[in-house]
């Protein structure tokens, strides 16, 4: 493990910008967001940024994947080219760099997809442990993470005061902190007490998924509410839903990849025309269905991340966190 003094951040983070691009949480206004250092001024005691920021590098909202031009010989297929910047996310907190790890799910695949692939190798990840959660309305512990959690991260970092405590989680992890000093025994320690005294802070509900009941009220009652913004799924660091669409005319144009939520009511229609989800009573109940059970089944794990970004943002204040109570108790 090593260590990295305050005074000495500045000077370590210049260095690296020589050669990543460095993605770091700065106060925008009147929210937190990650700016390319050198700019903005940064913010390390923020509590969460609007925007989850590992999701928007490696997945950014629009993105163009191919270019075409019809030819006498046919259609001409041009592929972008693949994005393969060298980038380091500092300070991303421990629900957002988990968040990315549901997110390779989706474009791990057989075969995995290019485009996120070149970004996802290129980038490494420096998570930032929460030392006073919760912040807005955030549920780590009740979704299986910890406000020190290490799951998606390259480096640990924890602020011990006068500077941080820096733990590898991987090989480039490693490389990335070589030359720092090393961690003493009592700068680890002061780390430990820190994260255990986060874990009490935050208080821990149980989920049943298996509580979950398709045909019960709750669906209506919360879709009654719901105006169908999709901010709940667009700014939601695991949601990694997308739609492809053409941009030009049948002679020339390009296929773009654009961020879409199942919120919306187009999302589900089929080719024949038929719509599953026609009511925003089954988006709605799609939407915690795919979070809370469907994931679990699928993975052992929920495709939530408890960041709370949904219960914080959402305009009509619905609540993941009181639905799946509801559940629980009706169940
Ligand atoms: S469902 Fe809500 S709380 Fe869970 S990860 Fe997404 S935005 Fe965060
Ligand atoms: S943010 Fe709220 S109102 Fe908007 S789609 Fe999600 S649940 Fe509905």
């Amino acid at each position: 493990m090593f260590s990295i003094d305050k005074e000495k951040l500045d000077g370590l983070l210049k260095d690296w910008a020589r050669e990543y691009e460095v993605h770091v949480p700065c106060k925008v206004g009147d929210i937190t967001s990650f700016e390319l250092y050198g700019g903005e001024e940064i913010d390390l005691e923020f509590q969460n940024s609007r925007m989850p920021p590992i999701k928007k590098i490696m997945m950014p909202e629009s993105e163009t994947l191919y270019r075409y031009e019809s030819s006498p010989e046919g259609y001409k297929i041009k592929p972008e080219e693949l994005d393969e910047r060298k980038r380091i996310v500092f300070g991303a907190r421990p629900c957002d760099c988990a968040g990315i790890e549901r997110i390779d799910k989706t474009f791990y695949q057989n075969p995995p997809d290019p485009y996120y692939d070149a970004r996802r190798r290129n980038t490494i990840i420096i998570g930032l442990a929460c030392n006073k959660p919760p912040f807005f309305s955030c549920f780590c512990t009740s979704v299986g993470l910890s406000p020190h959690s290490t799951a998606g991260m390259d480096v640990l970092l924890t602020d011990l005061g006068g500077g941080y405590l820096a733990e590898p989680m991987t090989e480039r992890g490693k490389e990335v902190l070589k030359g720092l000093r090393r961690a003493s025994e009592s700068e680890i320690k002061q780390a430990k007490e820190l994260h255990e005294k986060a874990d009490e802070l935050l208080e821990k509900f149980e989920i049943d998924n298996n509580a979950m009941d398709f045909d019960a009220r709750v669906w209506e009652d919360e879709a009654e509410r719901c105006i169908g913004c999709g901010i709940c799924t667009f700014l939601c660091p695991s949601c990694s839903c997308f739609t492809l669409e053409n941009i030009g005319s049948t002679k020339k144009g390009k296929m773009v990849r654009i961020w879409e939520t199942c919120q919306f009511p187009a999302y589900s229609i089929e080719a024949s025309g038929h719509n599953p989800r026609p009511n925003r009573k089954e988006r709605v109940r799609q939407r915690l269905f795919d979070k809370y059970r469907y994931s679990f089944d699928k993975f052992g794990e929920f495709d939530c991340v408890g960041c709370g970004r949904c219960v914080d943002l959402c305009p009509v204040n619905i609540d993941v966190r009181e639905i799946m109570l509801s559940v629980k108790e009706a169940g």
